[in-house]
């Protein structure tokens, strides 16, 4: 598809000069493409950068209000391209101020987006911001999950499809429109939503690319971290593109028996196969390695299991994330108790792991990955 401008008046941009015949309904998505890609639809090049900020700094929603760009060209944009392509159907907003999203795509496909307040704004002696909020995005990777882990609602629902990058991206945008943070304000990106991101990794490379593109949201690509169940050459592959993004990986379990009955996926690549994976992932010289620990009273949240990690994570520059277990009605496991859960803490901190206890946000809506969804297909 290509855009051609006809003459050196900008205005006389044709519509007719757009072949949107090769155009895919997701190819659409204007926000699949990376600055480069539109700069080859849109000539002269300097209007590709104009759309970009007109997306990625004033969050537009249609292209009468890209004021810069003549009006054919918008004409032309608006028949090419299409967005918004998610629409918010659900939202709900917890005590804290953590806020889980329900979007829809233009095929009717349904998924999840966490907004959540990490540190509320703080204040020196004379009044004077000494520390701004602090935010964090938890986006989807997918609709639905192939992975199946038995704690979570989403794998219930089963897969229904990847979401494209442009679907990736565009949750952080209304993300952030919806919240009236500015696009300069940093926010850090956890793909920790509804899907594997490593099983959908083509679309959510990219759209780490665009995020963190420096014309558009600017989000370094040390504030974008993926979370994986632990497909072991998916991780090799991710390290091997050199993206700079942090990893997370579910862990969960130290012991393959365990790991296997809470993800399926251990018993294709168990614990020593995945640790072999993440040994050689690139990382930043100031960053580890994270690995999330679901604390489930009873079933892993001992000492002895805290000895085995330590085991585990030996060699490892690594900081575990204890979280404490969010129980639902469609789950048989419990929260553990707080002395339990600091205990364990404890113990890693006094072998020299970092070790933090994840407060759970959201605590008093649907804050498990899946749960709004699965309320809002209850319901139809
Ligand atoms: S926890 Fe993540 S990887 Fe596991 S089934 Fe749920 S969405 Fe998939």
């Amino acid at each position: 598809m290509t855009i051609h401008k006809t003459n050196k008046d900008d205005t006389k941009t044709q519509a007719s000069d757009v072949k949107t015949s090769r155009v895919s309904l997701q190819d659409r998505n204007i926000y699949s493409y990376h600055l480069d890609e539109l700069e080859q639809f849109v000539t002269p090049k300097f209007r590709a950068k104009q759309i970009y900020n007109w997306l990625y700094k004033h969050y537009a929603i249609n292209t009468e209000s890209m004021k810069n760009i003549p009006k054919n060209l918008q004409e032309v944009l608006q028949q090419a391209f299409s967005f918004p392509n998610i629409t918010p159907i659900r939202i709900e907003e917890s005590n804290d101020g953590t806020k889980k999203y329900l979007f829809q795509t233009n095929d009717g496909a349904t998924f999840e987006s966490v907004f959540i307040k990490m540190r509320e704004k703080e204040y020196d002696e004379n009044n004077r911001v000494k520390k701004g909020e602090k935010y964090t995005f938890c986006v989807s990777s997918q609709v639905g999950c192939r992975v199946g882990c038995v704690f979570c609602s989403t794998a219930k629902g089963g897969f229904v499809r990847n979401l494209s990058a442009g679907e990736i991206v565009e949750q952080v945008v209304a993300l952030k429109r919806d919240n009236n943070l500015d696009a300069h304000k940093s926010i850090n990106i956890v793909f920790m939503g509804m899907g594997e991101p490593l099983d959908n990794l083509n679309n959510v490379a990219k759209a780490i690319k665009i995020l963190s593109h420096e014309e558009g949201l600017c989000i370094a690509t040390r504030r974008q971290t993926i979370s994986t169940s632990g497909i072991a050459p998916q991780i090799e592959r991710l390290g091997a593109m050199k993206l700079g993004v942090q990893i997370a990986l579910s862990l969960h379990a130290v012991d393959d028996a365990l790991r296997s009955r809470l993800i399926p996926m251990n018993k294709v690549y168990n614990i020593e196969r995945v640790l072999e994976a993440l040994r050689n992932f690139p990382l930043d010289t100031r960053k580890r390695i994270l690995f999330e620990y679901l604390v489930i009273k009873d079933i892993n949240d001992d000492l002895g299991s805290a000895k085995k990690l330590v085991k585990l994570l030996h060699g490892f520059r690594a900081k575990v994330n204890l979280i404490p277990f969010n129980p639902h009605a469609e789950s048989e496991f419990q929260r553990p108790c707080p002395e339990k859960m600091q205990n364990f803490a404890d113990y890693l901190y006094k072998k020299g792991i970092v070790a933090t206890i994840r407060e759970s946000k959201g605590i008093d809506i649907s804050a498990a990955c899946g749960q709004l969804r699965a309320k809002q297909i209850k319901m139809q």
